[in-house]
């Protein structure tokens, strides 16, 4: 398997949290689980819950990788854009996927009580925050949303937007007052309890080194024990590797890295009023603050494992670049993981032969997607519930190996390259637009002046010119350039 990694100094993801138990005896149970990430611990609760015996074999421990780095921002959809989605499947079926994905959503919320998980800090409202200004595709979108897809939105407009975010960078949102966040941490370990409760055995240090799924009964392999199951589901993302080499092929690995800043006091609120998750369109920028004046920020992806240290230094730039007001910040800790990218940014979820179940694939929305598979693959188990196959017409796609990632790479630094650019103009437009306000306002204060209204008037041949006012010095006008941008 290969490594994630993790800067992080202590916090709640320390190792009291695991009271690790290695798998060291032979086992017979309905289904094995692969893997004790959000995906896999969903499937162990769920078929648990509905009476199946179940053992998750973790390779290192719970919440190792992705599922224990996250940003727990809870929001409905997937990481394939909603006209994409209908695109590729047609109107109906995206609107099935997308009530599933919402029903994801849910299951998150009902499981992360203060009961259930002391300190999961459940709070409500993500704002989606465009780069560019596209006020015209955010109406279509939120009626969209709204009537077809009975997704609770609110548009916000470029002035609401920048009351909560004191930043040019961002213009329209749209606002999901009942998308959430969660202590992203604390969910995959409250997870993992709620999973045991329920029954479910959880092995640590337990790697899977092979399977046989050709049987009524498959057969599991782990360095110091042998499992048979009538079920094996495999939720190991994109380290999986032995068990099935093939399927790890389907996923690119995108590394996500996050910083948590030290604590900046009153000058957070100045320039962040917005209590919930934001995240934008173009998916490079997601944060929220926490802890009352903490920033938890999250950077562009990238196809190559790095240390999260690097990424620290990278994070405080963009918080600075995005809100310069808030000065110089510190950051405290450091954190990241890889998540499973697939071809065509769908999840992989669903039986690859009698059996042998699949869920991963779950890319940068993992929270919402993950608990749905869960779901649907144990009541598929246990109940025939047959809603997962609305996912067969994505495929288990090559990822391209060494290749892809290469060109996931360029893809990836190209997506931000343009995204940046097409923010960059926004914001150019923008300041022409203010520029030409003035410009008007003092042409219209010169017409006044001059006894005309209107728009002025070509001065008479023979007569003199009228001499226009000169702006002061301080005026952020650029002589004579006031028109439209590019
Ligand atoms: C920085 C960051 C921020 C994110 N923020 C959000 C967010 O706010 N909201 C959101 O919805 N999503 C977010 N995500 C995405 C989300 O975390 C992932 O989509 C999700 O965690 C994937 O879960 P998983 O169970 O598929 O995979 P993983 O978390 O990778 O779990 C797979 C587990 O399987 C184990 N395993 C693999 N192979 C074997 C084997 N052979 N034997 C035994 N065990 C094995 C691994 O050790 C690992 O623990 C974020 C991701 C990152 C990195």
């Amino acid at each position: 398997m290969s490594k994630t990694s993790t800067g992080k100094t202590g916090g709640a993801d320390s190792a009291a949290l695991h009271e690790r138990s290695r798998l060291s005896f032979d086992l017979d149970v309905d289904i094995c689980v692969i893997g004790a990430g959000l995906a896999g611990l969903t499937v162990a609760l769920e078929a648990s819950r509905l009476g199946a015996s179940v053992a998750v074999l973790e390779g290192r421990h719970v919440g190792w990788n992705a599922s224990g780095h996250q940003l727990g921002t809870v929001m409905p959809g997937y990481g394939l854009p909603l006209g994409q989605l209908i695109e590729r499947i047609g109107f109906e079926d995206a609107r099935e996927l997308w009530s599933l994905s919402k029903e994801g959503a849910e299951f998150v919320r009902a499981n992360a009580t203060e009961q259930a998980m002391p300190g999961i800090a459940l709070s409500q409202g993500v704002l989606e925050v465009s780069n560019v200004d596209v006020g015209d595709q955010l109406i279509s979108r939120l009626q969209m949303l709204s009537e077809d897809f009975e997704t609770e939105v609110e548009g916000w407009q470029v002035d609401r937007v920048r009351a909560e975010l004191a930043t040019g960078r961002y213009f329209h949102g749209i606002y999901y007052p009942n998308a959430f966040q969660v202590d992203g941490r604390k969910y995959v370990h409250g997870l993992a309890a709620l999973a045991k409760r329920a029954g479910a055995r959880i092995f640590e240090d337990t790697p899977v080194v092979s399977i046989d799924s050709s049987g009524i009964r498959k057969r599991i392999v782990t360095p110091s024990a042998r499992l048979r199951a009538s079920h094996i589901v495999l939720a190991g993302n994109i380290h999986l590797g032995a068990p099935l080499r093939r399927l790890s092929g389907t996923l690119l690995p995108v590394w996500r890295y996050a910083a948590v800043t030290a604590p900046l006091g009153a000058r957070l609120a100045e320039v962040i009023a917005f209590k919930g998750s934001v995240v934008d369109t173009d998916g490079i920028d997601h944060f929220r603050i926490v802890d009352g004046d903490r920033l938890m920020w999250a950077s562009p992806e990238t196809t190559w494992a790095a240390r999260p240290k690097r990424f620290g230094r990278v994070i405080a730039r963009r918080i600075r670049t995005v809100f310069p007001k808030l000065g110089p910040v510190e950051i405290a800790e450091t954190f990241g993981g890889a998540i499973g990218q697939t071809v065509h940014g769908m999840p992989q979820i669903g039986q690859l032969r009698r059996g042998l179940w699949v869920a991963s694939g779950f890319g940068r929305q993992g929270l919402n997607t993950s608990a749905m598979a869960g779901q649907l693959i144990a009541r598929s188990i246990l109940w025939g519930d047959e809603r997962w196959r609305l996912f067969s017409p994505f495929e288990l796609v090559w990822a391209g190996g060494p290749t892809g990632r290469i060109a996931g790479y360029f893809i990836g630094m190209w997506g931000r390259g343009s995204s940046a650019a097409a923010g960059a103009l926004a914001r150019h437009r923008e300041r022409a637009r203010a520029q030409e306000r003035i410009r008007e306002a003092r042409l219209a204060e010169f017409n006044r002046q001059a006894g005309t209204r209107g728009t002025p008037r070509r001065p008479q041949p023979g007569r003199p010119r009228p001499v226009r006012p000169r702006p002061p010095a301080s005026a952020p006008v650029n002589s004579g350039d006031g028109g439209e941008g590019a």
